[in-house]
């Protein structure tokens, strides 16, 4: 049956969306003080000095690893670094903040522009994290205050995602940017990264001429998956109260993960309510005097990052946009599989061959046994030599694809005491002997007139048929390199 294309009709509402992200930065202390910077501290209030806890007469110090995690985040988004910078003091009342303002940066943030997964970027900044508060203790308020002080970078996008999948995308990227650079796990579930996300709709004509409508705004959203149910339930709530004349309130609201609503919190507050003004005690800086900023000190300790990688997976190694996000996603698994003494550009099919036992084989071996959160942890279990020399055994014809996995199996198993590939090749036999293909060869041919013909018309189908045959025939204990030179030389 014929598809017929049904015209889309013309969307009437374009969503926006920009976000806002925060991170915990991975660092030995906090952000103005001493103390240990540990998110895994499990004790309340350990983590903690006069500097943090705000008392009269203190003096915060600067972190220096903490701005130059965020430099380099500005490298890696192609932003450009700010010569002068300063910090500011934004106020508010709230348990969670003692001194009664944070310490962040508004009018001079250490990067501006830049781009991540084809979201420009507006800027970078640093700040400290606030305390952590627990509301549900019978009547009562606990406060943490190990958190208070850790140093949080703060990332905001343009107004330039128009869908809940690229933002979702967005903040996958950033997550990884963030990990590659060692800069922090980002982890969401433990609040390591927290995406706010401001939404809005408006007619095509208008969002074509960058009028948006009142946009709200989602906090702590937790998940990816979160982020984008978050904005896709948005979208609707905002289309269906515009539809019925009515108008959108710019407000700050909340995720119902249970209900899989946004919620009311509070109207938006605006800059000037934080009556933002330079903290007096910390100096300016510029940042082209401190030779540790400099641009060639921080790229010396700047790895290849996920972007180049993809391409450099893709185009020397021909892989699959899904082998290739494999090993992004898994740094040492991409470590693993670069151990290989193989080269990428004269043994192109070796290096094919590795990655299927690789990611097909040894990975399902591992997830089986391991799970999906671990089993990278068990990833040296087959030595690499040893993984090595039984992807080039595989690739010599000496043992066809049965046997290699065997050896394989074999290798997992007796990983504490593994023989060499080749040994346990020999020992069960996987050996294929230099049999004669061409009795078996030529009857098979005889047997199929009709796929000769094909052969001859130059149907490269019809010898992958006969390959196909004298596996059949022989039970799999055949070489397919080896029938296919006996099928060429018997067609003649
Ligand atoms: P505010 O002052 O309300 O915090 P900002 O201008 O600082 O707003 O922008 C905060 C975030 O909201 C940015 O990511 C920006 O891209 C995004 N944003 C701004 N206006 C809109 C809008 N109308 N619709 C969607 N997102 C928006
Ligand atoms: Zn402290
Ligand atoms: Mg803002």
């Amino acid at each position: 049956m014929k598809e017929t294309a049904v015209a889309q009709p013309a969307s009437k509402y374009i969503p926006t969306i920009g976000l806002e992200i925060h991170a915990e930065l991975a660092t030995k202390s906090k952000m103005f003080c001493s103390c240990k910077n540990d998110p895994d501290e499990e004790k309340p209030n350990v983590n903690i000095c006069p500097v943090c806890m705000g008392h009269p007469g203190t003096l915060p110090v600067l972190n220096r690893e903490a701005i130059r995690h965020v430099l380099k985040m500005g490298h890696a988004v192609g932003g450009t670094i700010a010569d002068f910078t300063e910090w500011d003091r934004k106020n508010y009342f709230y348990p969670d903040i003692p001194k009664g303002y944070q310490i962040s940066q508004y009018k001079h943030p250490l990067v501006t522009g830049g781009a991540v997964a084809g979201v420009s970027t507006t800027r970078i900044h640093l700040e400290e994290d606030t305390a952590q508060s627990t509301h549900d203790i019978s009547e009562k308020s606990l406060v943490n205050f190990n958190r208070a002080g850790v140093p949080l970078m703060e990332l905001v996008t343009e107004p330039v995602i128009h869908d809940a999948l690229t933002a979702g995308n967005f903040a996958r990227e950033l997550q990884l940017l963030l990990q590659y650079l060692g800069a922090g796990e980002a982890n969401m579930e433990k609040g390591e990264m927290r995406v706010e996300a401001n939404i809005s709709v408006a007619s095509p004509e208008d969002t074509a001429a960058g009028k948006f409508g009142t946009k709200t705004e989602v906090k702590n959203l937790n998940s990816f998956r979160s982020v984008e149910r978050a904005i896709a339930y948005e979208i609707e709530r905002q289309v269906k109260l515009i539809e019925a004349g009515e108008k959108i309130v710019q407000e700050t609201r909340g995720w119902d993960e249970g209900k899989q609503k946004t919620f009311s919190q509070r109207a938006k507050e605006s800059s000037h309510d934080y009556r933002y003004f330079p903290d007096p005690d910390i100096p300016k800086m510029k940042i082209s005097e401190v030779p540790e900023f400099a641009p060639a000190a921080l790229q010396k300790d700047m790895p290849e990052l996920p972007a180049a990688k993809r391409a450099r997976y893709a185009g020397d190694f021909g892989m699959t946009p899904k082998e290739v996000a494999m090993f992004i996603d898994t740094p040492e698994l991409s470590a693993y599989f670069e151990g290989l003494d193989f080269n990428s550009s004269s043994e192109k099919k070796l290096v094919r061959l590795a990655v299927n036992y690789l990611l097909t084989d040894y990975v399902g071996l591992l997830k089986k046994d391991f799970g999906e959160a671990d089993w990278v942890k068990k990833i040296d279990r087959i030595k690499l030599n040893h993984f090595g020399a039984l992807v080039r055994l595989a690739q010599s014809g000496k043992i066809n694809s049965r046997g290699a996995k065997d050896i394989l199996a074999e290798l997992y198993r007796n990983f504490e005491n593994p023989a060499d590939p080749e040994k346990i090749a020999d020992e069960k036999g996987l050996i294929q002997k230099d049999i004669d293909l061409k009795p078996m060869v030529q009857k098979i041919v005889d047997e199929n007139p009709a796929v000769v013909a094909d052969y001859k018309a130059g149907k490269q189908a019809a010898l992958q048929f006969f390959i196909g045959q004298g596996m059949k025939v022989s039970k799999g204990s055949a070489n397919p390199e080896a029938l296919k030179a006996a099928f060429i030389a018997v067609l003649g």
